[in-house]
Order: C-alpha cells, then sequence, then structure tokens
C-alpha cells in the first residue's frame, strides 16, 4: 500500500469495468495535477474482481449487467444492513421482471445444455452474487482503512451505472473516522438535480458535483485545502446549497488536459487479475455531446441538456493523444466515447491515420449517416468495430423516436460494414414501445428479418428505457406516457418510499395512456430476430450468405439465406445494371429516369418487381436498397 500523502484520491470502485480506465478519473487526476495538487487513482475495483473472481465480476459489470440494479445490490446491505428486502424477493424480482421475457431470444450454448435463461442464472451465476454480496462488508472496510492509512485530504468517487452503493459504503464507512476525509461525488448518476437530492439522501456525502467537473474541480480543490469559508461553486453542492446548480460545459476540450491512464495501467499490471485479462481497451474522447441530439434529440435519449451540447477537439489535439497514448501505454484497441463521431475528423484524423503505418484499432459510436466512402477512411484509418445507433428497421418508428435516419439506409449500414471488414455483430440492439407507434410496424419488420439473416445480427430486442433527462422522460404526459414511477429495481437497494426514490432514480417504469402492451404486440419480431441470433451462433463461425460478384455485365448472386428463394441468381442486363445502382438507396423515380429511357419504365418497374420477389432487393416505400454483399 503506498504511504504517500494526498491531496486528493480519486476511488474507481465495482461496478466500474476492469477492461479500461475511467476516462473522467484520469481527466480529473491530470486536471489536479496541473493545479499543482498531488492526486492518485485508486482502483479497487480490481481488488474485487480479484476477490470475486474476474468471471463473477465481469458477469456483473457487463453480461448481466443491463438486470437492475445488480451491482448496487450486491454493496447495499453494507449501507443499510437489513433494511432492505430479503435476497429472494430480489431473485424473484429478476426472475420475472428481468430473465423471463429474455427467455424467448434462444442461446445456443443454453439450448445445448437444455437450460432456460433463469435455470442458468439461478444455478451459476446466483451463487457468485450472493458470495459477492457477502464479501462486500468486509473489503469495504479494507478499502476505507487503506484510504485513511493514505490519509488524503479530499477523496472523490466517480458514480455511474450501478456504482452507487459501493461509493456509498465507503464514504459512510470513511465519514465514521474520528477525520475523515472531504468527500466529492461526481458521474452521471448525480447530474443535475439528482445531486440536489443526493446531498439529501446520502448524508455522508459532503459534495456533489453536478455536471462536467474538469473546470470546476481544481477550484473546489483550491477552495478547500488552500481557503477556509464557503465554496459558491456553482456545480458543486453541498447540503447548505439552496438551491441546484450546473457547473458550465467544457466549451474548448483542447483546454482539457490529456487524460493520465497511469495509475490504471500500473495498478492493472500487479493486480491478481492481469494475467486472466485481454489486453485493455483505452477510452479516446474526441468528441462531447452530440450534433444530432442539440438539435433534435432522439426522444428516449438520456443525455442532459448541458451533456449534449457539441463539442469537438481539433484534429492535431486527437491525432497527439492518439500518438501518446500509443506510445505510452499497451492496449488493445481505442473504445472511442463519442456519442456521435464528428464528421470531419474523418477527413482531418483517420484519412490522416490511415497513411501511417503505427496505427492501434479503433472501436466508434456512429449514427446511420456514413457514406461507403466515410467508411472505407475509417476502416483505413484503423477502425475496425462501430456501434452503430440502429434502434429500428421502420422508418415510421425512427421518426418517432426523432432518429434522423431510416430502416434502409440503417440496413445501408450494416451491409457496407460487412463489405469493407469493420465488425458490427451484436453492437447494436432493436428497441420498441415508443409511445403512438403502429404494432402494424413490427409485423412488417418480423417480415423483412429472414431477408437480412446474412448481416450482422443485434444483441438484444428490448423496450426503450425511460431516462430521466430523454424527452420522454422530462415531457412524459406529452408522450402520452403516465404512471411514471421509479423502477421497481431501486427499492431493493434504497430503503426509500417512492418520493425520495423519485429524487434519486435515473430509471423509470411507466404505463401507456392508450394502454397498448408492445410486448405483446413485438412478438413475432422477437422471436424472428431470435432466430437470426441463433444463425450467427456458431462454433464454425458460418453463417447465412448473401453474396454478389460482378462477372462482365452479368451480376452472379450466391444465396444460402434460410428465406432464399434459390441458391444461385444469375443477373443480366438491365436488371444487374438496376442491381449494382441499389448500392445505396435509391428512389424508384430516380431509377426511372436513369434507365427508362433506354429500357422503357414497364421493364424497369418488371425488373424491380422480380428483383424484390427474388428477396434481393428491399423496397420501402417507393424507395429501393439490394441487400446481397459485395465479395
Ligand atoms: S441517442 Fe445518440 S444520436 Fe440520438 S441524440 Fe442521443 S447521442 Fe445523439
Amino acid at each position: 500500500m503506498p504511504t504517500d500523502k494526498l491531496d486528493v484520491l480519486l476511488a474507481v470502485l465495482p461496478f466500474a469495468p476492469v477492461s479500461e480506465p475511467v476516462l473522467s478519473v484520469s481527466i480529473l487526476k491530470a486536471v489536479a495535477t496541473e493545479a499543482g495538487f498531488s492526486a492518485a487513482a485508486r482502483y479497487f475495483a480490481f481488488d474485487f474482481a480479484e476477490r470475486v473472481g474476474l468471471r463473477t465480476y465481469n458477469n456483473v459489470a457487463a453480461k448481466w449487467g443491463s438486470l437492475p440494479q445488480i451491482g448496487d445490490w450486491i454493496f447495499a446491505e453494507s449501507v443499510y444492513g437489513n433494511r432492505l428486502p430479503p435476497p429472494q424477493r430480489y431473485l424473484a424480482y429478476l426472475k420475472t421482471s428481468c430473465l423471463a421475457p429474455a427467455e424467448e431470444v434462444p442461446d445456443e450454448g443454453l439450448r445445448r445444455l437444455r437450460m432456460t435463461i433463469s435455470q442458468y442464472f439461478v444455478k451459476h451465476v446466483w451463487p457468485g452474487l450472493l458470495d459477492a454480496r457477502r464479501l462486500a462488508p468486509e473489503i469495504v472496510e479494507q478499502w476505507a482503512y487503506e484510504i485513511l492509512a493514505r490519509q488524503p485530504r479530499v477523496v472523490g468517487f466517480r458514480c455511474s451505472s450501478h456504482q452507487t452503493c459501493s461509493c456509498l459504503a465507503v464514504a459512510r464507512r470513511l465519514k465514521m473516522s474520528p477525520r475523515p476525509p472531504v468527500i466529492i461525488v461526481g458521474g452521471p448518476n448525480c447530474h443535475r438535480e439528482l445531486g440536489w437530492h443526493w446531498v439529501r439522501c446520502f448524508p455522508w456525502i459532503d459534495y456533489v458535483c453536478t455536471g462536467e467537473a474538469e473546470e470546476v474541480f481544481p477550484l473546489f480543490l483550491e477552495r478547500t485545502l488552500r481557503q477556509d469559508g464557503a465554496l459558491h461553486i456553482p456545480g458543486i453542492l453541498s447540503r447548505q446549497d439552496t438551491e441546484p446548480s450546473v457547473p458550465p460545459p467544457v466549451c474548448d476540450l483542447d483546454r482539457s488536459p490529456v487524460p493520465d491512464h497511469s495509475d490504471y495501467f500500473e495498478q492493472l499490471a500487479s493486480s491478481g487479475i492481469a494475467a486472466e485479462m485481454r489486453l485493455p481497451v483505452l477510452p479516446l474522447e474526441s468528441t462531447r455531446g452530440c450534433w444530432w441530439g442539440e438539435k433534435c434529440q432522439c426522444a428516449f435519449c438520456g443525455n442532459t441538456p448541458d451533456g449534449i451540447v457539441y463539442r469537438s477537439k481539433s484534429a492535431s489535439r486527437v491525432l497527439t493523444e492518439i500518438r501518446q497514448f500509443a506510445r505510452e501505454y499497451r492496449f488493445g484497441h481505442f473504445a472511442c466515447t463519442d456519442d456521435a463521431l464528428d464528421m470531419k475528423q474523418i477527413a482531418t484524423v483517420l484519412a490522416k491515420l490511415g497513411k501511417s503505418h503505427a496505427r492501434p484499432p479503433f472501436v466508434y459510436q456512429v449514427r446511420a449517416n456514413l457514406t461507403r466512402h466515410d467508411l472505407r477512411t475509417l476502416h483505413a484509418g484503423g477502425v475496425k468495430g462501430l456501434v452503430p445507433g440502429i434502434e429500428s428497421f421502420s422508418k415510421t418508428v425512427l421518426r418517432l423516436m426523432r432518429k434522423g435516419t431510416t430502416g434502409l439506409a440503417n440496413i445501408q449500414l450494416l451491409r457496407w460494414c460487412q463489405e469493407i471488414g469493420i465488425e458490427t455483430k451484436e453492437n447494436w440492439r432493436i428497441l420498441y414501445g415508443f409511445p403512438g407507434e403502429p404494432p402494424s410496424e413490427y409485423e412488417r419488420m418480423a417480415k423483412l428479418v429472414p431477408l437480412l439473416t446474412h448481416l450482422s445480427p443485434p444483441d438484444a430486442v428490448i423496450p426503450f428505457n425511460l431516462m430521466r433527462f430523454s424527452p420522454y422522460g422530462l415531457s412524459p404526459d406529452h408522450f402520452g406516457l403516465i404512471d411514471v414511477r421509479p423502477r421497481r429495481s431501486y427499492s431493493f437497494v434504497y430503503p426509500f418510499g417512492r418520493k425520495k426514490l423519485g429524487g434519486i432514480a435515473c430509471h423509470f417504469s411507466f404505463c401507456y395512456l392508450d394502454g397498448r402492451q408492445p410486448f405483446a404486440y413485438t412478438r413475432s419480431l422477437r422471436r424472428q430476430v431470435g432466430k437470426w441470433m441463433k444463425l450467427w451462433q456458431t462454433s464454425d463461425g458460418n453463417h447465412p450468405r448473401l453474396d454478389m460478384r460482378v462477372a462482365g455485365d452479368d451480376v452472379v448472386i450466391t444465396d444460402t439465406r434460410p428465406c432464399a428463394v434459390r441458391r444461385t441468381h444469375r443477373l443480366r442486363g438491365l436488371s444487374a445494371r438496376i442491381y449494382r445502382q441499389c448500392d445505396a438507396v435509391q428512389s424508384r423515380d430516380g431509377l426511372l429516369k436513369m434507365f427508362g429511357s433506354q429500357a422503357g419504365e414497364a421493364a424497369v418497374k418488371k425488373s424491380l418487381k422480380t428483383l424484390v420477389a427474388n428477396k434481393l432487393l428491399i423496397e420501402d416505400e417507393g424507395r429501393y436498397l439490394r441487400l446481397a454483399i459485395m465479395v
């Protein structure tokens, strides 16, 4: 245990993913150091992963992380003791509310084991979670002891996802010591008005930062450690504050220091889990916010109003970070944290990287508005995988959720990625349950899915999550969402009533004003997607194919999808030309104009009809897209 005294210790607690440094912690360490304070990040998450086993840890942090509050539940007893419902009630809740709906998506491994997801969870996952919960009080004590021994004057916790109760447990234990440090908490779980409620619900927290911290954190340290008196810093709240406030968002990202990830890599190297892990991934932030959301936030998107403001680092700054990190750290790939890629950076960053020899691979989150040329540039620049915001194949549903894309554009993106060699498998999902969505659109999508089984499948079909800061969350009545209440899972980790839970909850349950039942009307879509996923869960990596190659003027297509009309198609003349033209989405009018003058409109219409009937081309409201992948 290091014995150096610290101004500030930044604690990273379970269930932060152990596979990567926490970006905001690395930024705050750099910010504090630059301001002349001694600072360190301590990844307690490694200790817990070592004690409970990496598999159980990752089960909670990633695989089963979608189960509500599971990480919080493990540490909740360390905060509230027997004031919480017994574990068996939580298990019953998980089985009925979360695991039962998932049973519909077949899992090849479970099928071989002849088990349902619930049975697997109860037999192989739940015992590990109970052990982890039993271990929590002892390890919280150890962490508190270690922190107190280092005598930091300030301890900072970053709370994101299901990381709240581990932070609360350690903070509470620290405050029981005779000379406790000042405790400050930040992160998405306590942004904006959540922070206001946090300081009231959790009396052992001294301060909460309610938004982006890097501009106010040095000021906070300065006033706490070097000056006496009240803080009066917008966005840093204590119980004495009489009104909520939010820190100003960072306007110029180039002024934010280069994140210091050194503590993560040093501690990982000496931890007992390093040998079991693949190389870490490294977060890379080139933008913040979302350029689309700034003008039209997707209705389900939970970004805060200040967080969604779009900002980009300059190309030279991004390239500097990439080169510096590649020199300093050993990692597998860059995981870009951007919600929406800056289109300018395709030319200014990725194109430049494409010309350099030493470039680590990247994974980016993107919207479906990329062209084939963009994707080629991304691929040449080192992008090996994309996390596309697909969400639906229905233009109507996408319009309702204000996504600003179409179903055909989404399919076009998946196909181009596959042609170019960019991985999207299980990197995206289909959402449902949007107020006003026509159930018939789900029937239509269920009929479309068998035609798409040669493309990388999603990882899930799930209802959208009602988040506090989303347009749906901010104005539920406007969208016909009623009886909005904190998700039931909160009642298993906090011994609070509904009103108090409502102040700290980020995720909510609701009913529909029109009484709709999306789970019922999306059944056939879920079944079809389940079959699609199963077709890709093969041990030999084989999956259905719909390949095309150009042979002179002809196009030869091989179709091994279960829905194939026949195995081989040879397109000639007009059909071949139309098919090649439909690489990108085309309108009927455009195709008639392009080919009608030579071949006649009737012939063009007939070709389109035949290509659609043969399941090689799809049509949506007079727009066409080819499905086959050029090999
Ligand atoms: S969901 Fe994605 S694309 Fe939509 S506003 Fe949010 S960040 Fe932007």
